[in-house]
């Protein structure tokens, strides 16, 4: 999958195994970055790198992450610090 605007940077995570996309959905949970809002400030992938990552400024969710088992009020504290509320988390 080529993902628009990452100019070659996702090779380091595919080598991870690690895709990189806008949105994830698993286990009833629904998270995805609007690269509008995003300005690239970090606080999310500190919060929880195992789904978010940073790469050409902006935010990514990790593939690989597995959001079916994931602990919902970890992902939510991390999409909270997002000053510029580029994160949803929803039920789907
Ligand atoms: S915290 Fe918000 S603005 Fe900062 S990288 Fe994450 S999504 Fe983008």
């Amino acid at each position: 999958m080529d993902v628009p605007g990452l100019d070659g940077n996702d090779a380091a995570l595919r080598d991870q195994g690690a895709l990189v996309k806008t949105e994830l959905a698993a286990g009833g949970l629904q998270v995805s970055i609007d690269h509008d809002r995003c300005s690239g400030t970090g606080y999310c992938q500190e919060g929880l790198p195992a789904l978010f990552t940073v790469q050409d400024r902006r935010a990514w969710l990790r593939e690989d992450f597995d959001l079916a088992t994931a602990d919902r009020e970890d992902v939510e504290d991390a999409a909270g610090t997002c000053p510029w509320f580029a994160i949803t988390v929803e039920e789907r």
